[in-house]
């Protein structure tokens, strides 16, 4: 039964109208440290079209930090996402749950001005990749912005792409992505004071590579409204 399964045909039907332009490779993390476009969208795709079902793609399902990122830049509208996590769950991959949800996502938190007039130029801010790459079209301009107005630096690219950092995640626990290495890349040339995260699973890691104080951007926020989800 389970083998006869993982034999289907993956679901998702839209990897058929990949064209090959690569342009998901350029922020895909998968990618960067595999240096091989099997483990890219467009390998992952192209793949697919060739007869390709989950249990022939398990490395590569293993591989990806579901940062996103492929979403937004495929011209094709592809949903990437959508078809890794319908083929992971032909192999119960199952992504570890987000740390826990807040009423205040840590957007909201960063559109408050009492927290934006705390940002300076001696300030990393880690985007957290996966919502902002799920509301790219909306939440750029305001990262942006924020950046221009306070002076900080973030961890977009020049496409506009949050790099992620894919701690605690499937890849990096079924060691098919090396975090350490991903943050070296993401730190390699920066000059910073302290580091403010929207994703709680980066505090530790970045504390540990950097030995700077690494704050969640809800410490921010004014006293009396701390712990407010
Ligand atoms: S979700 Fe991120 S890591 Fe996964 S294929 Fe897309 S760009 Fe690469
Ligand atoms: S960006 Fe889209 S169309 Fe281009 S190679 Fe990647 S999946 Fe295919």
């Amino acid at each position: 039964m389970l083998f006869s399964l993982l034999r289907q045909p993956l679901k998702a039907s839209s990897y058929g109208d990949c064209h090959g332009c690569s342009l998901c490779i350029l922020p895909c993390p998968m990618w960067r440290q595999h240096r091989d476009v099997m483990f890219s969208p467009q390998g992952l795709a192209k793949s697919m079209q060739n007869g390709a079902v989950a249990e022939d793609l398990r490395e590569v399902l293993s591989s990806c930090i579901m940062c996103a990122a492929c979403d937004v830049m495929c011209p094709e509208d592809i949903a990437i996402t959508t078809i890794i996590n319908s083929a992971r769950q032909q192999l119960d991959l199952l992504e570890p749950a987000p740390p826990q949800a807040t009423e205040l996502t840590s957007f909201i938190i960063s559109c408050d001005p009492f927290v934006q007039a705390q940002l300076c130029s001696d300030d990393l801010y880690i985007i957290d990749a996966a919502p902002f790459h799920q509301q790219h079209a909306e939440r750029v301009a305001h990262y942006t912005s924020l950046s221009t107005q306070t002076g900080c630096q973030m961890n977009l690219d020049l496409n506009r792409m949050a790099i992620a950092i894919g701690a605690v995640s499937l890849a990096e626990k079924a060691g098919m992505f090396d975090v350490a290495a991903q943050v070296q890349w993401l730190l390699q040339g920066r000059i910073f004071n302290r580091i403010i995260v929207e994703n709680a699973d980066d505090i530790k890691i970045l504390s540990h590579a950097t030995g700077n104080t690494v704050i969640h951007v809800s410490e921010l926020m004014p006293r009396h409204t701390i712990g407010v989800k």
